[in-house]
C-alpha cells in the first residue's frame, strides 16, 4: 500500500486541500469554501496567468505563506469554459459533508473533472461540433486507436501506422488526446491537440478487451469485428477509464462500437482537409468553408452528423447511393413541411447522453418533450421511405414527462417547481402549505390590525429575515407586548409574534421538504428514462439523420446541384462544374457570375497540365473538381449540371499558400517533404492536385522537379491528376506523355483592359501572356519591344537545346531488387523499441545464428 504523505505540519484545511491534490497532480484542482472556489499554490499561479485572476497570499501553513486565488461559485461556468478552451482539465472539490458536523474543516470531495474531451456540459459544447475523446496507444510504428465522444454514446476503434497517423488525427479533431506516460507516440505530440498523459499500466491489450466487452454487453468482440485490434483495446482500456474516472460513474450509454479501417474511408490527408478549406479556411475561421456552406441543418445533432459525413466519405458508395436516393425522394415530396418541424426538434442526442450521465437539466427535458409531441407531424412530413422504426419511441416516454414535469421548470431541480402539480401526492400536500401562506398572512394583519389599531401595519417575508410585521415609526407605542423586535430601520420597526414565529418554522420546513422531495423525484424520473435510453439514443440519430439529408435537399434545389453517378470504371466526368464557395461569395457581393468549366479525365486521359496566368483560375478549376469528386463520395448531389464517377480512394492535394512566397527556404522544403508524401501514397484511383509545385526554389531545378514529379505521376502512380504549373516548358510534357493533356485558363484584351474569362480551353496558354500583360499595365513601349525580343532569343535557344536534352526522358528503370535475405527479413521483424533488454538478446543470438 502507498504510504500516505505527511501534512501534519499544514493546518488542518491545507492538509486537507493536499491531500485531494495529491491524487489529481497534473489537473487544476477547484477547491469550495463557501461562495468561493480557490486555487492554491501552482494552481493559483496557473489561473493567474491563464484567467488574469487576482493572486494573493494569506496566513501561514507548514511556516510557508498559502498563495491563492479564488473565482466566485456563480461565475464558474463561464471560468471553466475558457480554461477548457484553453486545455486545461479541471477536477472540481466540493464541500460533501454538513458545516460545523465535526471538528477540522468540513467534508470534501472530488465530484467531477472536467476536461477538454470530457466534457458534457450544453454550455460548454459547442452546438455544432462533438468533443472527441482520443486514446492513442502503441509506439514506434504501430498505433491502436480508441475514441468516444461522451454525449453520443458510440465507440470508435482503429489501428494505423505511424505515417497514417496525421490523417486520423486530421479526420478526428480531438479534444483531447490520452497518451502512455512511458511511451508517448512522437506523432501525437508533434501535433497540436492537447494530450493527457495516464498511468502505462492502463494500456493494456487483454484489459481493454475486457473492458470493452463488459461495457457493450457482449461476451467477446467477435460479433464486432474487433477482437484482433490489440492495439486499439490497449486504448480502448485506457479511455473508458479515464472517461468513468473523469464522470465519477460508469457510462451507461456508451453501447455501440464501430471498427474503422483506413482502407474503407476515401482518404482525405490533413493537406487535404486544410486545403479545400471543408471545415476551416486557410486563416483559421469555420466561415466560408464547403461545410459552412452545405450546412443549413436545423439541429446541432443534424450539423455534427453531417459534418461527420463530410470528413469521413467512404470508398464504398451504397451509403452514398443511399443518400442521393433520399434526396431525390426528399426533392419529389417537398422538404420544406420536414424541414418546418425540424426547427422545433432539440438536441436528443446530446439530451439522451445527458440523461444517462445522470445531469440532464429540467430544461432540456420539457424540450425532449415538445420533440416527442411533435414527433407525429414530423413524421407525417417525412417521406415514407425514410420513415425509420425509429421516429416511433415506446409511448411510455411522452407520457412520463407530460405528467412529471412541469409546463415551465425552473432551471435547476434544487430551485424547485421543476415536478408538475398533480404527480406526486406528497409534494403536493407541502405545497399546498406553502399556498395557504398568503391566506393566513393576509388573515394575520387584518386580525393585528383591529388588535393594535395601526391601519397601515403589514406582515412581510424577506428571505434574510424571514416573517416578519412591520410597524412605521410614528405608530411603535402602540405596538403590544407580545411584539419582539427583528430589527430597526429608519422609518420603521419589525417585529415577529409567537403566532407568527410558529408559523414561520411550519412554512420553512414545508419548504425545504417540498425541495428535497421534489428532488428525489426528479431523480426517480431519470431512473426510469434511463430505461428507455436505447431508443431515445436511436431517435436522436435517426432524426439527426433526416436533418442532415433534408439540408442536402435543400442546398441541391437552391444551389442548382445534379445527382452525380457512380460507375466502376476510372472516370472523372464533370460538365459545367462549379466551385460552390467561390461560386456563392462571388453571388454574394454581386461581382461578375461564375464560369463553370468542364473536366474530363479517364482511363486514357489521366493528366491534365494547366497553364495560364496567375488569377486566371486554375487553382480554382483544381479545387472544385475535388470538392465535387468529395461531395458526390459523401452523398451530396454536386455543383455542376453532369457527373459521372469512377471509384477512388484519395484525394491528394499539394498547394502552396499565398503566403508561402514570402517564407521561400522552408516553403521548399515543406514543398518536397508534401509531394513525395504524396508520390507514396498515390494509386491509380487517386485524385492528385498539384499546384504550382517548385515554385520554392530557383527556375532550373523547381522545373526539373517539377517534371519529374509529373512524369513520375503519369508514368508509375498513374493517378488522376490535376498539375497548374507556370513552367512554360511543362506545356511540352503531353507531347511524350499519351495520357496529359495541355489545358489552358483563357484571358482576353478588352482595349486597354486584360479580362480573365476563367474558362477552361484545350491547349496551351499563350507564351507570351506576360509580356503583354506588362504592355497593358502601362509599361514603356521600348520597354515590352525590348522584353519580346529577349523572350523570341530565349525561345529559340531552348529550341535548339530541346534537340540535345530532353527534359522528359524517362527515367532509367530501377535495377530489379533481389529477393531480401533471411538475415534481412528477420531483422525487418525486429522493433527495437517493443523489445526488453532479455528478448533483445535472444533476438542478437537468433540473427547470429542465421548468419
Ligand atoms: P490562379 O490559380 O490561376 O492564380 P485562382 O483560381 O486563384 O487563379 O482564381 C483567382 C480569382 O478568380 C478567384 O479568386 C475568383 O474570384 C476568380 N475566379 C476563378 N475561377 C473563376 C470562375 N470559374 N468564374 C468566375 N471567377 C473565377
Amino acid at each position: 500500500a502507498d504510504t500516505a504523505p505527511d501534512f501534519s505540519a499544514h493546518t488542518p484545511m491545507m492538509a486537507q486541500y493536499l491531500g485531494l491534490k495529491a491524487d489529481f497532480p497534473d489537473t487544476l484542482l477547484l477547491y469550495r469554501m463557501g461562495d468561493f472556489y480557490e486555487v492554491f499554490y501552482d494552481d493559483a499561479r496557473k489561473c493567474h496567468a491563464l484567467l488574469d485572476i487576482t493572486i494573493t497570499t494569506r496566513g501561514q501553513s507548514a511556516g510557508q505563506p498559502v498563495v491563492m486565488a479564488g473565482v466566485p461559485v456563480h461565475a464558474l461556468e463561464s471560468y471553466l469554459a475558457k480554461l477548457i478552451k484553453l486545455g486545461e482539465a479541471v477536477a472540481i472539490a466540493e464541500q460533501v459533508g454538513e458545516v460545523g458536523a465535526g471538528k477540522g474543516p468540513v467534508e470534501r470531495k472530488v465530484v467531477r473533472v472536467v476536461t477538454p474531451g470530457t466534457i458534457t456540459d450544453t454550455e460548454l459544447l459547442a452546438d455544432k461540433q462533438d468533443a472527441v475523446l482520443l486514446s492513442v496507444s502503441g509506439h514506434g510504428r504501430r498505433h491502436g486507436l480508441a475514441w468516444l465522444s461522451l454525449t453520443q454514446g458510440e465507440i470508435g476503434l482503429a489501428e494505423c501506422s505511424d505515417v497514417e497517423l496525421p490523417a486520423w488525427l486530421a479526420r478526428l479533431m480531438p479534444a483531447e488526446i490520452l497518451v502512455n506516460r512511458e511511451q508517448q507516440p512522437a506523432g501525437v505530440m508533434r501535433a497540436r491537440f492537447p494530450v493527457t498523459n495516464r498511468p502505462s499500466w492502463q494500456f493494456d491489450g487483454a484489459l481493454g478487451q475486457r473492458k470493452l466487452s463488459e461495457q457493450l454487453g457482449v461476451a467477446n468482440l467477435q460479433g464486432f469485428n474487433a477482437h484482433e485490434l490489440t492495439l486499439a483495446h490497449a486504448a480502448g482500456s485506457a479511455l473508458l477509464a479515464f472517461a468513468e474516472h473523469t464522470q465519477g460513474r460508469a457510462l451507461t450509454h456508451v453501447r455501440s462500437l464501430r471498427v474503422q479501417r483506413a482502407s474503407d474511408l476515401l482518404d482525405l490527408p490533413p493537406a487535404t482537409q486544410r486545403n479545400l478549406e471543408l471545415v476551416q479556411t486557410l486563416r483559421g475561421e469555420s466561415s466560408p468553408t464547403l461545410f459552412s456552406l452545405i450546412d443549413t441543418c436545423k439541429t446541432g445533432m443534424g450539423s455534427r452528423l453531417l459534418r461527420q459525413w463530410l470528413l469521413h466519405p467512404r470508398r464504398d458508395r451504397a451509403e452514398a447511393t443511399g443518400r442521393h436516393d433520399a434526396i431525390a425522394a426528399l426533392q419529389a415530396e417537398g422538404f420544406e413541411p420536414l424541414r418546418e418541424a425540424l426547427k422545433s426538434v432539440s438536441d436528443v442526442e446530446r439530451i439522451a447522453a445527458r440523461i444517462a450521465l445522470r445531469q440532464v437539466r429540467p430544461r432540456e427535458l420539457t424540450g425532449l418533450r415538445a420533440t416527442l409531441q411533435a414527433l407525429p407531424q414530423l413524421r407525417a412530413a417525412t417521406p415514407a421511405r425514410l420513415r425509420e422504426a425509429a421516429l416511433t419511441p415506446p409511448g411510455d416516454v411522452l407520457e412520463l414527462l407530460e405528467r412529471a414535469i412541469a409546463a415551465e421548470p425552473g432551471l435547476l431541480p434544487r430551485d424547485g417547481g421543476v415536478i408538475a402539480d398533480g404527480f406526486d401526492a406528497e409534494l403536493d400536500e407541502l405545497r399546498g402549505i406553502q399556498q395557504n401562506c398568503d391566506g393566513f398572512l393576509l388573515d394575520l394583519e387584518t386580525r393585528e390590525r383591529a388588535r393594535t389599531g395601526i391601519g397601515n401595519l403589514r406582515v412581510q417575508f424577506n428571505r434574510v429575515h424571514g416573517f416578519y410585521i412591520e410597524v412605521s415609526q410614528g405608530q411603535v407605542d402602540k405596538v403590544p407586548m407580545d411584539y419582539q423586535r427583528r430589527q430597526t430601520l429608519k422609518n420603521a420597526e419589525r417585529y415577529i409574534t409567537p403566532e407568527l414565529k410558529a408559523f414561520e418554522d411550519k412554512a420553512l420546513s414545508a419548504q425545504e421538504r417540498a425541495l428535497a422531495r421534489e428532488k428525489l423525484l426528479y431523480e426517480q424520473v431519470i431512473d426510469a428514462l434511463i430505461t428507455r435510453l436505447e431508443p431515445l439514443t436511436a431517435l436522436g440519430r435517426a432524426l439527426a439523420g433526416l436533418d442532415a439529408l433534408a439540408a442536402l435537399a435543400e442546398r441541391a434545389t437552391t444551389l442548382g446541384w445534379c445527382r452525380p453517378e457512380f460507375v466502376p470504371h476510372p472516370c472523372l466526368e464533370i460538365e459545367a462544374g462549379r466551385h460552390p464557395v467561390v461560386q456563392a461569395r462571388l453571388a454574394e457581393t454581386g461581382g461578375a457570375e461564375f464560369m463553370p468549366n468542364d473536366c474530363k479525365l479517364d482511363a486514357r486521359t489521366r493528366m491534365l497540365v494547366i497553364t495560364g496566368p496567375n488569377m486566371g483560375g486554375k487553382s480554382t478549376f483544381m479545387r472544385q473538381v475535388a470538392l465535387i469528386a468529395l461531395l458526390a463520395a459523401i452523398g451530396s448531389y454536386v455543383p455542376a449540371t453532369s457527373c459521372r464517377l469512377g471509384p477512388m480512394d484519395a484525394i491528394h492535394t499539394r498547394i502552396g499558400a499565398a503566403d508561402d512566397l514570402a517564407n521561400a527556404q522552408s516553403t521548399f522544403m515543406l514543398e518536397m517533404t508534401e509531394g513525395a508524401a504524396i508520390l507514396h501514397a498515390a494509386s491509380d484511383q487517386s485524385l492528385v492536385l498539384m499546384d504550382e509545385i517548385g515554385r520554392g526554389t530557383s527556375t532550373f531545378d523547381g522545373l526539373a522537379l517539377a517534371s519529374a514529379i509529373a512524369s513520375h505521376l503519369h508514368d508509375r502512380t498513374r493517378a488522376f491528376t490535376l498539375f497548374a504549373t507556370h513552367y512554360f516548358e511543362l506545356t511540352e510534357f503531353p507531347t511524350k506523355h499519351p495520357m496529359a493533356q495541355n489545358w489552358h485558363v483563357s484571358a482576353v484584351e478588352s482595349g486597354e483592359d486584360i479580362v480573365f474569362l476563367h474558362e477552361l480551353q484545350p491547349g496551351p496558354a499563350s507564351r507570351s501572356y506576360g509580356v503583354q500583360v506588362a504592355r497593358l499595365a502601362g509599361m514603356p513601349a521600348s520597354l515590352v519591344r525590348q522584353a519580346r525580343a529577349t523572350l523570341e532569343a530565349l525561345e529559340a535557344r531552348q529550341n535548339a537545346a530541346d534537340d540535345q536534352f530532353d527534359l522528359f526522358a524517362a527515367p532509367p528503370a530501377p535495377p530489379a531488387l533481389p529477393e531480401p535475405s533471411a538475415l534481412v527479413q528477420t531483422l525487418d521483424g525486429i522493433d527495437p523499441d517493443a523489445l526488453s533488454p532479455r528478448e533483445a538478446l535472444e533476438a542478437l543470438y537468433k540473427l547470429k545464428a542465421i548468419a
